[in-house]
């Protein structure tokens, strides 16, 4: 049986060559941006942040909240999906399925252990942003669970489009602003140049972080990018490594800030480096093609935020200021990718490929009749990789992805692109 891991795996301990640090923006004259992350994060996340151990241990509280939410999460075998493309017999594909949360998606992993680390700071509240609303809705299953309160600034296109998702976070709670919001200064800014302003993460980043600082006892909680949360997912990794019973020739994830890649390839990729294993596996991150930072990104020192709120990080980013079109896979849609991942993507270790929206909404559509589980729109494409990959392998070839998400509260997303392909139209924004 397998059970909870008991340590998070931090892949910083055994790259190659050291991991370039954030810094702040050069000539900065205001307040430091690390600075400000130290004032504003849970102090235990920085420490995990800058830490050089190879494991860290998963705090007692933090694991019996995994297992509430019903970790450990399955790792099947897709014999339907091997069926459906005729590659039966000839290549084994298995994905970890973390849309089983309740959540819906990978993101509870790492708001566990944020706001249990809030609760250690004394902080009665945790704050963030969201877009789609995977991430303030784990914000809000995680407070629900460790007793705090939870205000989520959300973008406002988003707070009317994904109105379901808004309501959970109601049910669980959870103070939802749509943002720009009239309780920051600098949303009341925006609201006053642009009554209909739609709303954008930096914006919501910018809000969440300025209500952390004007109150007491609040803590930011951060999604995806940095080098902790990226150790927190790790957890899925952890448990693929006691479930997988073959070494992988391709190991697949999706890429939106790196987090559920990063968590599900660090434990093998790490024993890779060390040369304990997984010497034949490839490292495929599926991006979309309308965001493909790694496929065609600069590697460079880059905002963090549009609003350079947060530091500087080295990664491939598209810049700061790029906005991508509005692809239905929200969580795909961010300009850069945390360090790590870049790093290794920069020394050859991760490949990448990126896709357009209509290939992997079929992907997509071929899992769900093929294995009876509606995919997340960021997850097809891992699954559209997986596809392309099996469809050519080899005799005897074996895969494995993360299907980071279940796509069941997605539907509007998925009726828009079969309204593009019927009618030829162009998607609407979200
Ligand atoms: C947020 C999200 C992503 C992208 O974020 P990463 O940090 O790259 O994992 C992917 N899949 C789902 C289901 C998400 O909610």
């Amino acid at each position: 049986m397998v059970d909870v891991p008991t340590r998070w795996y931090n892949i910083v301990a055994d790259l190659p060559v050291p991991l370039p640090p954030l810094i702040d923006p050069l000539g900065f004259d205001e307040d430091s941006r690390i600075q400000l992350l130290v004032r504003i994060l849970p102090s235990r996340l920085i420490d995990e942040e800058y830490t050089l151990s190879r494991y860290l241990e998963i705090p007692e509280e933090v694991r019996a909240a995994y297992r509430k939410v019903g970790r450990p999460t399955p790792l099947i075998r897709a014999e339907g999906l091997e069926k459906a493309i005729g590659v039966y017999g000839r290549v084994r594909i298995y994905y970890k399925f973390e849309g089983a949360l309740p959540t819906g998606s990978h993101k509870i992993n790492t708001a566990i252990p944020q706001v249990y680390y809030a609760k250690l700071d004394g902080a009665r509240e945790v704050a963030t942003e969201t877009g789609a609303g995977q991430w303030g809705l784990a914000v809000a299953t995680a407070a629900a669970i460790l007793g705090m309160k939870a205000t989520i600034f959300m973008t406002r296109s988003s707070y009317h489009s994904k109105r379901q998702r808004r309501l959970l976070m109601q049910l669980l709670g959870a103070t939802v602003h749509p943002s720009p919001s009239t309780v920051t200064e600098a949303g009341r800014r925006a609201l006053k140049e642009n009554p209909d302003h739609p709303g954008s993460l930096g914006l919501a980043i910018t809000e969440a972080v300025e209500y952390v600082l004007s109150g007491e006892a609040r803590r930011y909680v951060a999604g995806s990018v940095l080098e902790s949360v990226l150790t927190h997912q790790t957890v899925i990794g952890m448990e693929v490594l006691q479930q997988l019973p073959e070494e992988p020739d391709y190991m697949v994830a999706c890429v939106g800030g790196g987090s559920n890649m990063g968590g599900f390839t660090y434990p093998a990729l790490g024993m890779k480096l060390r040369g304990e294993g997984f010497e034949k596996t490839r490292f495929v991150a599926a991006e979309a093609a309308a965001v493909p930072r790694l496929s065609k990104g600069e590697y460079r020192y880059d905002g963090l935020d549009t609003g350079l709120v947060l530091p500087l990080a080295k990664m491939y980013t598209l810049g700061k200021d790029y906005v991508p079109p509005p692809i239905h896979a929200a969580g795909l849609r961010y300009h850069g990718a945390a360090p790590s991942l870049s790093l290794l993507r920069k020394l050859g270790y991760i490949e990448a490929r990126a896709y357009p929206q209509e290939d992997v909404y079929e992907a997509g559509r071929l899992f769900a009749r093929s294995e009876g589980i509606i995919p997340a729109p960021e997850s097809t494409h891992a699954i559209k990789a997986v596809i392309d990959i099996a469809k050519k392998a080899p005799r005897d070839t074996v895969i494995a992805f993360n299907l980071s998400g279940n796509g069941l509260l997605d539907t509007d997303a998925f009726e828009k692109i079969e309204s593009r392909i019927v009618s030829g139209r162009l998607p609407e924004p979200d």
